[in-house]
């Protein structure tokens, strides 16, 4: 129990590490002076399991523009949890096999369903503009949507997305990107996630 309440509160579990022995890897929110920090977490006593959670805690750090702020420990440096995208950062995480370096994801993607490349420019001020090569202004305003409900972002224009905290995500807006594309087939895959979570946490809370 004492383990328990030293992690935090679980956001974000991955049931079975495709690249490790099937572990079950877990993302915990902790409460610090600088603001909400992520613990990466695995029950495994598994040899190797710690360096594997070392190399998702870098992934991390790459992928979502994050700070380590101790051993296997993250943060936003503006202070905000951006929770929902942290989850998101931790699952692409967890996807990436141990040989595999992390890279910064760019603010261009080319979006199949348009055959259009989507152009993300910064305005500063944590506010970002969607634009897509041909001009289709409908398309750029449903990427904006599902970057919006993707990182619990805000909306000052249908085409444009903001951060609440006011400071630039380049990272996590890249990374983002690469699901709003497709917001539907992204949360049908957190739901499938959150309901194999319930079923195996009890015990991976007990080991
Ligand atoms: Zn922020």
């Amino acid at each position: 129990m004492g383990q328990t309440a030293e992690l935090g509160r679980r956001v974000e579990l991955v049931p079975m590490d495709p690249h490790f022995h099937d572990i079950t890897l877990a993302l915990y929110r902790q409460a610090s002076p600088a603001g909400p920090v992520y613990l990466v977490h695995s029950y495994s006593r598994r040899p190797g399991a710690e360096d594997r959670l070392d190399s998702i805690a870098g992934a991390m750090a790459v992928l979502g523009g994050m700070e380590l702020a101790g051993p296997r420990l993250l943060r936003f440096s503006c202070g905000a949890d951006h929770e929902l995208a942290c989850r998101r950062v931790f699952l692409e995480a967890c996807k990436q096999g141990p040989g595999q370096p992390a890279a910064q994801r760019p603010l261009t993607f080319f979006d199949k369903k348009s055959s259009h490349q989507i152009e993300i420019a910064a305005l500063g001020g944590g506010e970002y503009r969607v634009g897509l090569e041909g001009g289709d202004a409908s398309r750029a305003a449903a990427v904006a949507a599902g970057l919006v409900k993707l990182g619990q972002l805000q909306a000052p224009a249908p085409d444009q997305v903001a951060f609440a905290c006011g400071q630039a995500h380049d990272a996590l807006v890249g990374l983002l990107l690469v699901r709003a594309v497709n917001v539907r087939a992204t949360l049908r895959e957190q739901e499938l996630l959150a309901a194999r979570g319930m079923l195996v946490a009890p015990s991976a809370q007990q080991q």
